[in-house]
């Protein structure tokens, strides 16, 4: 049986195929100034061969993320150089 999401809440079913789910040793939460450049590196390396890349940047700015690292990039990064972008409507 299929259920479908209802239409208010984003769908977060492709995250069951997420790399992230597997380099769980990432900070992939962390504030961006506290995350080693080499971390930063291999997060962009998993996320650039990611399956669902293109859902996760959809899902992280629908949402409105202004934390952690989503489809290569540093959320609370891109809302400190340019503040608001992480507000929800
Ligand atoms: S693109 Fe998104 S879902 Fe995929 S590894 Fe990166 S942060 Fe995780």
């Amino acid at each position: 049986m299929r259920r479908d999401m209802p239409a208010d809440r984003p769908d977060t079913r492709w995250m069951i195929d997420a790399a992230c789910g597997r380099r769980l040793d990432l900070p992939w939460l962390a504030d961006s100034t506290k995350v080693a450049p080499d971390d930063a590196l291999t997060m962009r390396e998993v996320c650039g061969h990611c399956p669902v890349f293109g859902h996760c940047r959809d899902f992280a700015d629908r949402v409105g993320a202004s934390g952690g690292f989503w489809a290569g990039t540093s959320y609370d990064a891109r809302t400190r150089a340019h503040p608001g972008l992480g507000d929800v409507a």
